[in-house]
């Protein structure tokens, strides 16, 4: 039996009774709730380890039940969006939702993203201690001396890609928007500049990525942003 207890958020049943189903079959324990306000009740008198959370709910936006439930709490939000469209996720991203999925998503999606969720939650608790050192398959960065290793070898990053890179190993299993990485990186007067973090990204990937057009670390979201990846 698994040790999480998923918090299932989502007024369609069909897509609820889906989601509880493989939750079930794969040891999952969870809890369901069926609008937003009973979501953000349940979320305080639970405390689930990890919730979904479907975006079009019948009563308040579930942009806003992310935006209640992260004013005590950090736990991890995956949010479900009928909508194709990107500013939905954006939004909830922004929000504090973690990651996404888009209907209609296959059991193996859901479950994939169950698992990168949970490896961010190992990396939460391990990183409880204040790591000096971020390790994540080859890459090591040691924040004291301000080093990045790529097996071993000292990479040359200029001031950027260190910053970008050291945004995007501290949120390791989060996906990042643009927006978002622009406010960190440059301050917000850089809010816009969609294209210039593309480019930087590009160069920092040619750095890191064995094969930047099949990257292992740094995983792009299309029209949304970026997430580094736990390499196993
Ligand atoms: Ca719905």
């Amino acid at each position: 039996m698994s040790r999480y207890q998923i918090l299932v958020i989502e007024d369609d049943a069909p897509v609820r009774n889906l989601i509880t189903t493989t939750l079930k079959a794969n040891g999952y324990q969870y809890i369901t709730a069926g609008n937003g306000e009973s979501a953000v009740m349940d979320a305080a008198s639970h405390n689930p380890d990890i919730i979904l959370l479907d975006l079009g709910l019948p009563d308040i936006d579930g942009v806003e039940v992310i935006r209640r439930i992260r004013g005590w709490s950090n736990v991890p939000i995956i949010v479900i969006s009928a909508r194709s469209e990107d500013t939905d996720k954006i939004d909830a991203l922004d929000a504090g939702a973690d990651d996404y999925l888009t209907k209609p998503f296959s059991v193996e999606e859901l479950l994939a993203r169950l698992r990168v969720t949970q490896r961010r939650i190992a990396l939460i608790q391990n990183a409880g201690q204040e790591q000096a050192v971020y390790t994540n398959g080859d890459l090591k960065i040691d924040y004291a001396s301000g080093c990045v290793y790529l097996g071993g070898e000292e990479m040359h990053l200029t001031p950027i890609e260190y910053k970008l890179l050291c945004l995007l190993a501290q949120n390791t299993g989060k996906v990042l928007t643009h927006t978002f990485i622009l406010q960190k990186v440059w301050g917000s007067s850089w809010e816009s500049n969609v294209g210039s973090l593309r480019v930087f990204m590009a160069t920092l990937r040619k750095k890191l990525e064995k094969t930047p057009d099949a990257p292992q670390y740094i995983q792009t979201h299309i029209g949304i942003g970026y997430r580094m990846l736990k390499v196993e």
